[in-house]
């Protein structure tokens, strides 16, 4: 992954790495501020590409796109859950069947260490087994509860909550917070007329 490239683009409340490449895969869906980052295979690999995700040599058809697409809807989902506590268990069983399909890549060096290889992937098999082995990396360090969905419907980008309390509800206090402010407001509003 490239680390300066995820950075950049996630900007405010990013993940440290290697988190940051599932934050930023999961926030590549369409929000009110950003544009679907996967629409059609070569848009997708050229994104993928972009932010060192994927090698240059990556080969991206429909698809491959389709298992991208469907896995980014499982890891959403268990990224939601980091917030509102109720897991989604048919996204959690494809995710499953996905890890079982996807044994993560592991590398040893010489002198031992064991880690996960996140080498920019050169299949889509392999991307989808490094981001399964993210998942399972910040699961074990503790910084995988820190990832959530923002609460504003109109975002639902996925940020990392590095507050103290752990209490935060969105991505954006100014933005989020305030648009959600606004809205409850003003069906307040509506509702004691
Ligand atoms: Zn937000």
């Amino acid at each position: 992954m490239n680390v300066d490239a995820l950075s950049e683009w996630i900007g405010e409340k990013a993940a440290p790495e290697p988190l940051i490449a599932v934050q930023a895969f999961a926030d590549s869906h369409e929000s009110e501020d950003e544009a679907e980052k996967l629409p059609d295979p070569a848009t997708a690999r050229q994104w993928l590409v972009s932010i060192g995700l994927a090698a240059p040599t990556i080969e991206l058809e429909d698809a491959g796109l389709a298992e991208l697409l469907e896995l980014r809807r499982c890891l959403r989902a268990l990224i939601d859950a980091n917030a509102t506590g109720e897991q989604d268990e048919a996204a959690n069983a494809k995710l499953a069947a996905a890890a079982a399909a996807h044994p993560v890549p592991v590398r040893i060096a010489a002198d031992g260490g064991v880690a996960i290889d996140l080498d920019p992937a050169g299949s889509v098999d392999a991307l989808i087994a490094q981001l399964i082995g993210v998942v399972l990396r910040a699961q074990i360090d503790g910084t995988w509860g820190r990832l959530k969905i923002c609460a504003a419907d109109t975002c639902r980008w996925a940020f990392y909550d590095s507050s103290k309390n752990r209490g935060g509800h969105w991505c954006s206090m100014e933005l989020c917070g305030n648009r959600e402010k606004n809205r409850a407001y003003r069906s307040r509003r509506s509702a004691a007329k």
